[in-house]
This record gives C-alpha cells, sequence and structure tokens, in this order.
C-alpha cells in the first residue's frame, strides 16, 4: 500500500505533543497566556526586531501590518501579481486598491525597477500610495538592497509579507525585518505551522502595541467591555502557541531537511535541458518550497506532463501562484507586467518539498522523476 506524497504536509511530532499537553494542563487555554507571550518573545529574537503579536492568521497579520502603516480607504497599495490572494485580499480589507506589478523571471520575487517606474506613475497622477508589499516567494527574501531604498526615495512604508520565509535571510538579515512591519504564516503548510496562525514583527512598539489592540477586538482596558473603535478577533489561542514554541525550537532541522531534498532535486535535473530551478541562486532561502520552470522548446516535455506521471504515482505537485491580474476576483485591477508571473505560471511546477517527507517517500518521488526523464529522453533519442 502506497499513500499520497504531498506538497509540504505538517511536520510535527512528540516535542509538539508535549509542548500542547503542557499548555493544556497550565489552564491557559484561552487566546492569553505565557506561551503566547514567550512565542513572541521567541520568534522576535529569532527575526531581530524588538517585538511581535501572535495572531489567528498570515492573513490577519497581514491585515494588521497594512492598517499599522496607516493604510485607508482609497489609498493604492503595490502587491506582486504572483502570490497566494492573500496578500491582494488584506490590501482590500483596508479599503485600499491593489495594483499589480510583475516578478523577476529568475527568482519569481517582485521586480524592483518595475516598483520603482510604477511608484513614478502612481505619483505622478497625485494617488496616495498606502505601502509597497513585497512577497518573499517560496522562501527566497525579495532582493532589498535595491527595493528598499525605492521605497525610502518615494517615502512610502514598506509591509513585508514573509508568510513563506521565516528563517530565509538577505545579506545575513532575517526574512520578516526588513520592510516597517513584516508579517508571517504558520498555516500548516507553511515552513513551520501552529495548524493555523500568523505574527506580525516590526522594531515599532507603538505599531505592535496597536495592532495587538485591535486583534483583541480593540477592547478598553476597563472592567466592562469598553469598545471606542472597531477591532477583530484576530488574537492567536495559547495552546496553539505552545504548538509554535516547539516548533520554532525544531525550525532549523526542517529547514535542513528541506534543503538537502532541495540539493537532490538540483541534481537530479542538473543534466536536464530545459528545465531550471526558481531561485536556485539564493544560498539563504528556507527552502520552503522547491520549483522548477520547464521550457517545453528546449526539454521536449510540459511541467503538466510530469505533474500527470507524479499524480499517476499518487505524489502531489502543484503549479505556482496563479498570478492576481488572472484572478476573476481582481479582474480589471491596474497592473504593470512583462510577463514574467505568466511565464512562471504556465511553465512552473511546485514539488513536493516538505521536511516531515520519509526517506522512504523521497526515493519514491526522486525514483517516479527519474523514470520519466529516462521515458523522455529515450524517446527523444529514439
Ligand atoms: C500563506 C500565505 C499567506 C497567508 O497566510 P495564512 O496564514 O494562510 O493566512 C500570505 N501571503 C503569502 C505569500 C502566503 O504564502
Amino acid at each position: 500500500m502506497t499513500r499520497t506524497v504531498y506538497l509540504s504536509p505538517p511536520d510535527v511530532g512528540p516535542l509538539e505533543e508535549s509542548y500542547l499537553i503542557s499548555a493544556l494542563r497550565s489552564g491557559w487555554v484561552a487566546p492569553a497566556g505565557p506561551d503566547l507571550d514567550a512565542f513572541e518573545r521567541e520568534v522576535a529574537a529569532r527575526i531581530g526586531t524588538r517585538g511581535a503579536v501572535a495572531v489567528s492568521s498570515g492573513t490577519a497579520a497581514l491585515h494588521l501590518a497594512l492598517l499599522g502603516v496607516g493604510v485607508s480607504p482609497g489609498d493604492t497599495v503595490l502587491v506582486p501579481t504572483l502570490t497566494f490572494v492573500a496578500t491582494a485580499n488584506a490590501v482590500r480589507y483596508t479599503g485600499a486598491r491593489p495594483v499589480f506589478v510583475d516578478c523577476d523571471p529568475h527568482t519569481g520575487n517582485v521586480d524592483v525597477p518595475l516598483v520603482a517606474e510604477l511608484l513614478n506613475r502612481l505619483r505622478s497622477r497625485g494617488e496616495r500610495i498606502g505601502a509597497v508589499v513585497p512577497v518573499d516567494m517560496f522562501g527566497s527574501c525579495a532582493d532589498y538592497s535595491a527595493l528598499l531604498p525605492v521605497c525610502a526615495e518615494a517615502d512610502v512604508p514598506v509591509v513585508e509579507d514573509a508568510a513563506e520565509a521565516l528563517g530565509a535571510a538577505h545579506h545575513g538579515r532575517a526574512a520578516g525585518s526588513f520592510g516597517r512591519v513584516g508579517a508571517l504564516s504558520f498555516n500548516g503548510n507553511k515552513i513551520m505551522t501552529t495548524s493555523g496562525g500568523g505574527m506580525l514583527v516590526s522594531g515599532d512598539m507603538a505599531l505592535l502595541a496597536r495592532a495587538r489592540h485591535l486583534s483583541t477586538q480593540a477592547r478598553e482596558p476597563k472592567a466592562h467591555y469598553e469598545h471606542r473603535e472597531t477591532g477583530y478577533n484576530y488574537r492567536l489561542s495559547n495552546l496553539l502557541a505552545a504548538l509554535g514554541r516547539a516548533q520554532l525550537v525544531r525550525l532549523d532541522g526542517m529547514i535542513g531537511r528541506r534543503r538537502q531534498l532541495r540539493d537532490r532535486y538540483a541534481k537530479l535535473f542538473a543534466p536536464v535541458p530545459g528545465v531550471e530551478l526558481v531561485g536556485a541562486e539564493d544560498t539563504a532561502s528556507n527552502c520552503w518550497l522547491t520549483v522548477i520552470r520547464v521550457r517545453p522548446e528546449r526539454s521536449g516535455w510540459t511541467a503538466a506532463d510530469l505533474a500527470a506521471h507524479l499524480a499517476a504515482r499518487d505524489i502531489e505537485t502543484r503549479p505556482v501562484w496563479k498570478p492576481m491580474h488572472r484572478q476573476p476576483a481582481y479582474a480589471g485591477s491596474e497592473s504593470l507586467l512583462t510577463g514574467a508571473a505568466d511565464d512562471l505560471f504556465a511553465e512552473g511546477l511546485t514539488l513536493p518539498s516538505g521536511s516531515a517527507l520519509t526517506e522512504r517517500e523521497i526515493v519514491s518521488v526522486l525514483g517516479a522523476i527519474d523514470e520519466f526523464l529516462s521515458a523522455r529522453t529515450g524517446a527523444s533519442s529514439a
């Protein structure tokens, strides 16, 4: 009997179990408690920011981060078109309007010269630009050395969507720390999980205090329930924070396993014409997902061909994110495009990348790819 090999399943075991049981037995089951406070301190220490606020999802973290930098109804916010829909949705929650920017074809991260061009264009039209939201794609930091000066020059705050990138770095600085505020996700498929959860990380303690206030229904410190503005029920549970603390202990080990797996894919595909590992040059990536790009005119096969071969063997793969400018929910949105995200969507494939994959599962995936490639090479050389 074989079971499905999933793309990026949760990696949990005895350590998570013991942390969860301790939290349960402590009586702190509500969205408040010592594990919640400790989880915030530990993630902030790991990233090197002064503080953090734990919330119920990465999407909630993005929403509060955008509010924290002052994004308001009618503002324009720059968002990479290649991202998960949460980045754009969080912008809409604030009443602002996302404008989409294309990506670098080799990394999938936002195309910085295009950001500069778009900022100029929007400013010359007199628009109020609320934020730029770079996304650290597939666990690889955006090119902050180039991007931060562009945003500083335009005097626009950066909100870093580091949902995929906890543990990654750019020139020695940790993912999550680049903007005025960063957003992390602990969803079930991410590099580490609290089953569902997220966090804001920032050096701006006033911004974080306001986010914490908004995350708890904006309840005033009074004995009765007093509210001066509309808040949200976004706080993370103490139980889930305990799960997160156990995951954080294991984070470097889990990143190491994903990196080893990526190295094995790299070796397998190295001699194959027309196949490129997206973001392969970035040695400081957390290797969240390994993505290949297949150029059929050189390989003689498509990403979809390989996906079908693997699906028939119960091995899950996925296309890369469908660009936001292609999503019906964002039809008609203004965009500045080169075609790079469309190409990655057409030619990219996300391979099983989870740290919980067993050696047997890894061998079966690599074997199935090898079988596919041998058949293709045989056919083309015959
Ligand atoms: C996962 C993800 C999010 C959202 O995180 P949730 O915890 O699922 O709400 C936001 N942005 C990107 C780029 C993501 O990959």
